[in-house]
C-alpha cells in the first residue's frame, strides 16, 4: 500500500479497494516502525489523522469524490496547526500551539486530505541540509550517511522513503527543488502569490513560498491544486484563477522551446551531473522539443544579493520571538533586556542567530545603501534577465544542484559552502517564478534532479512537461532500498 502514488490512492479510494482508514493506519504503522532511521517527522497526529481518515471515509460514503478526498500527507512544520505545536524546527517555538490553521492547512483539511504529522526542517527554514534542526538531523534514505536536502528534508525524506505520498513544502531560496532532487522527488515551487503565506511562519517574506512535494508531476499537480488560491488574508496573495492542473497534463511537447542557460554549466557543477542533465534533455527533444542556449549574465550575483536579503527579511521577521508574547522563555530573567538577550540567546540555533546578525547589519544605518539596496538592485537585473529569456523560450531547463546530496556534518562547520550549494535555485525566488524539481538519475548511487523553470502562473506548463518526461522516463519510479 506505501507504494502507491496519490493519483493510484484516489483511484483505489473510488473502487472501494481499501479505505482511508485502512491506509492511514498502515502508513502509522510504517513511520512508527522506519522514521526513527531517518528522523522526518517532529510530531506525529495519530488522533487527528484516524478522524479525519474516518470523515472522509464517510464522505466518500455519501457520493463525495476529490482527488484528496481520504488522502495521506503531512505539512512542514512551519505551517500552523490549530492545537498542535508548530516547532519551525527551532527550540524557540517546541512549545508553541498555534491558535489557528494555516490557509493551506484548513484548504487541504477541507478537501479531504489526512495529516500523518509535521515534518521536520532546518530552524526557521535556514539551511539546505537539515542538520539546523534543534530536532536532530534528518538522513537522506538514499544513504543514511548523507542529508536530505533542506529545508524541507523532513518533507522529503518521508517521502522519498515511501511513509506517505506526499507532503508540503516552502521554497525561499530552494527549499522544495533541492531536498526533491537529493531524495528522488519532483518538487514544484509555485509563483510568489499563488499558494497564501498565511500562517505559514515566515523566514524572509518576499521569497518564501509553500509548494507540494510528491513523487510524481502527476501528484504535485492534484497537491497544488488544494493549497492554491487567492487569500484576503495574505496581501501578497494573487487574485488569478487557478487552472485544473491535472487536466492540463495531456499536452504535447511539439515545439516547446527550452531555454539551457549557458551559466548553468560552468565550472563548479559535478560533470556527472551535467551528463545527466544532457540526456534528459536529449529525452525531451525526442518529446519534440527544441532546444536553445540562452544566457542568464546576472546569476553569478544571485547569492550574495539573496544571502543580504534574505536574512534581512528573517532579521525582521524573528524579532517577534522575544520571550514575551509566545515561544522559549529564558528561566529567571534579571530585567527585561536580560529576558530578550537568553530567550533569543538560549532559543535560536547557532546558523538563525548568524542571519539574524547579518540582516541586521545590513539594514543599519550607513551600510543599508552598500548592502541592502545594492541586492535589490541586483534582484531586479536577475528577474529581467528571466524576462528577456522568456521573450525567447517556453521553459528553462538546468540542474538543480551542482553537488550531489553531501555527507552528514561535510558543511556544518563551513556555512558559506552551504551557500553556494544553492546557485541554481535561488534565482526563481529573487523573481519570483516557479520552479520544479524532477528525478534525472543517479550518481554514486545518489538522486540527481533536473530543474524547469516558467514564467509567472506557468505551474501548468512546467507540470505538463514534467508529467510527459516521467511517462518516457523511469527514474521517479527508483526506491531506496530498504524502504
Ligand atoms: N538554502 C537556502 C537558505 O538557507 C534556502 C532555504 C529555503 O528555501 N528555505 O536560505
Amino acid at each position: 500500500m506505501h507504494h502507491m502514488t496519490l493519483a493510484e490512492i484516489a483511484r483505489g479510494l473510488a473502487d472501494k479497494k481499501f479505505s482511508s482508514v485502512e491506509l492511514t493506519q498502515t502508513l502509522l504503522a510504517r513511520i512508527a516502525q522506519l522514521d526513527p532511521q531517518i528522523n522526518s517527522f517532529i510530531s506525529l497526529t495519530q488522533d487527528l489523522a484516524l478522524s479525519q481518515a474516518k470523515a472522509a471515509d464517510e464522505r466518500r460514503a455519501n457520493g463525495e469524490s476529490g482527488a484528496l478526498l481520504g488522502a495521506p500527507i503531512a505539512h512542514k512544520d512551519l505551517f500552523c496547526t490549530q492545537g498542535i505545536r508548530t516547532s519551525c524546527g527551532s527550540k524557540m517555538l517546541d512549545n508553541f500551539k498555534a491558535p489557528y490553521d494555516a490557509t493551506v492547512v484548513a484548504k487541504l483539511a477541507a478537501a479531504g486530505a489526512v495529516t500523518l504529522g509535521k515534518t521536520n526542517m532546518d530552524e526557521f527554514a535556514m539551511g539546505s541540509a537539515n542538520e539546523s534542526s534543534w530536532y536532530g538531523a534528518v538522513k537522506n534514505p538514499w544513504n543514511l550517511e548523507h542529508v536530505p536536502g533542506g529545508s524541507s528534508g523532513g518533507s522529503a525524506a518521508a517521502v522519498a522513503a515511501r511513509l506517505l505520498p506526499a507532503a508540503t513544502a516552502t521554497d525561499t531560496g530552494g527549499s522544495i527543488r533541492q531536498p526533491a532532487a537529493f531524495t528522488n522527488l519532483t518538487g514544484l515551487k509555485p509563483t510568489y502569490g499563488r499558494v497564501s503565506r498565511w500562517g505559514m511562519i515566515a523566514y524572509a517574506s518576499s521569497l518564501d513560498q509553500g509548494g507540494p512535494l510528491a513523487r510524481t508531476a502527476e501528484d504535485c499537480a492534484i497537491l497544488l491544486q488544494g493549497m492554491a488560491g487567492f487569500d484576503p488574508n495574505d496581501s501578497t496573495s494573487i487574485d488569478e484563477p487557478v487552472p485544473d492542473y491535472s487536466a492540463g497534463l495531456n499536452g504535447s511537447l511539439q515545439g516547446l522551446r527550452i531555454g539551457v542557460p549557458k551559466e548553468y554549466f560552468s565550472a563548479g557543477l559535478d560533470p556527472r551531473i551535467a551528463e545527466l542533465i544532457h540526456n534528459s534533455i536529449k529525452e525531451l527533444e525526442k518529446l519534440g522539443a527544441v532546444i536553445k542556449e540562452i544566457s542568464l549574465p546576472n546569476m553569478q550575483h544571485a547569492i550574495p544579493a539573496y544571502y543580504v536579503i534574505a536574512p534581512a527579511e528573517a532579521s525582521s521577521n524573528l524579532s517577534r520571538f522575544d520571550g514575551v508574547r509566545f515561544g522559549y522563555r529564558c528561566e529567571n530573567p534579571e530585567n527585561l533586556e536580560d529576558l530578550y538577550k537568553r530567550s533569543r540567546g538560549e532559543g535560536f540555533g547557532s546558523e538563525v542567530q548568524r542571519r539574524i546578525m547579518v540582516g541586521a547589519y545590513a539594514l543599519s544605518a550607513g551600510y543599508y545603501d552598500a548592502y541592502y539596496l545594492k541586492a535589490q538592485k541586483i534582484r531586479r537585473l536577475v528577474k529581467n534577465d528571466f524576462m528577456t529569456a522568456f521573450n525567447e523560450v517556453d521553459i528553462i531547463l538546468g540542474p538543480t544542484t551542482p553537488n550531489p546530496a553531501w555527507k552528514l556534518g561535510a558543511k556544518s562547520s563551513d556555512p558559506v559552502a552551504a551557500y553556494l550549494e544553492d546557485v541554481y535555485t535561488i534565482t526563481a525566488n529573487l523573481a519570483g517564478l516557479p520552479g520544479l524539481s524532477m528525478p534525472a538519475g543517479f550518481v554514486d548511487g545518489l538522486p540527481v534532479g533536473v530543474q524547469l523553470l516558467a514564467p509567472y502562473f506557468q505551474e501548468g506548463r512546467l507540470l505538463n512537461v514534467a508529467h510527459q518526461y516521467q511517462l518516457n522516463t523511469d527514474w521517479h519510479t527508483r526506491t531506496p532500498t530498504g524502504f
